[in-house]
């Protein structure tokens, strides 16, 4: 297989391009590489935590010189999804800064912890490490109310250098499990809306795009789902991830120990 004639190049970040605050050997100079031949880059996380100038920073810190508008969260694309069905709408949100922030920006009307409102159009949930039953009990409230329910991702586990901390999902899971009603759409990988939303804005055809992540069932999956190229890497929890292939599902395109032997086939 061969990415030469692929236009569009989208990079899952943490595992693919650094690992915590570290770059992954090789990750500058390839994405320097694709750069200086036109090829159009994107990077692609389901951390809500964040905001994307946020991720932007540590980019540039790491010395790769990302811009605002390559970054797609999955709380910049939950905003995106909420502003398609809802312009204005009262959300309260379980999440952190990133999650606030992106929806604040795009004009929402945001609660979150203590504050609320007898009126709200939405519950949203992403990874939140101060949740607590305070707010639990009033997205429960929220939604017996009439108010529906969105998730950021539904990922199990944050991994991090210490191991495994709990991930949005098990945020999800509690009120899913509280009110008996499951997200009407959960954003992140391995959904596509993310991969949809890149290829929208680039006006590109997934025959013309690929997807580079560690994690077959979230970033692979999502490709698959949208019909671009994938490539598994091998870095941060790709190693442990090849297990997960099935033998006779579908496979990645490409598994390559690193983004680095992107090289080989551009
Ligand atoms: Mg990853």
């Amino acid at each position: 297989m061969s990415l030469r004639t692929t236009q569009l190049f989208i990079f899952d970040l943490d595992g693919v391009i650094y690992l915590g605050d570290e770059p992954i050997e090789g990750a500058k100079r390839i994405l320097a590489a694709l750069e200086a031949q036109g090829k159009e880059i994107f990077f692609l996380t389901n951390n809500s935590t964040r905001t994307r100038v946020q991720f932007k920073e540590k980019l540039n810190r790491m010395g790769i010189p990302a811009h605002v508008n390559q970054i797609i969260t999955s709380a910049y694309s939950t905003a995106r999804y909420l502003q398609q069905k809802h312009v204005g709408a009262s959300l309260y949100i379980i999440g952190e800064e990133g999650l606030l922030n992106e929806c604040k920006n795009l004009g929402f009307r945001v609660y979150s912890g203590e504050s609320g409102n007898t009126d709200i159009d939405y519950v949203v949930v992403g990874l939140d490490r101060s949740f607590n039953f305070e707010k639990l009990a009033k997205a429960l409230t929220a939604i017996e109310r009439g108010a529906k329910f969105i998730a950021t991702n539904d990922d199990p586990t944050l991994p991090t250098e210490h191991g495994n901390l709990p991930g949005a999902g098990t945020m999800v899971s509690a009120v899913r499990t509280g009110t008996g009603v499951p997200p009407e759409i959960i954003i992140g990988k391995p959904n596509t809306f993310m991969v949809d939303l890149i290829l929208k804005l680039k006006m590109t055809e997934p025959a013309k795009a690929v997807i580079i992540g560690d994690r077959y069932t979230t970033d692979i999956k999502a490709g698959l789902n949208a019909r671009v190229k994938t490539v598994l890497v091998k870095t941060g929890v790709g190693l442990q991830e090849l297990t997960q292939i099935p033998q006779l599902g579908p496979h990645p395109d490409l598994i390559l120990e690193s983004v680095a032997d992107i090289f080989d086939y551009i």
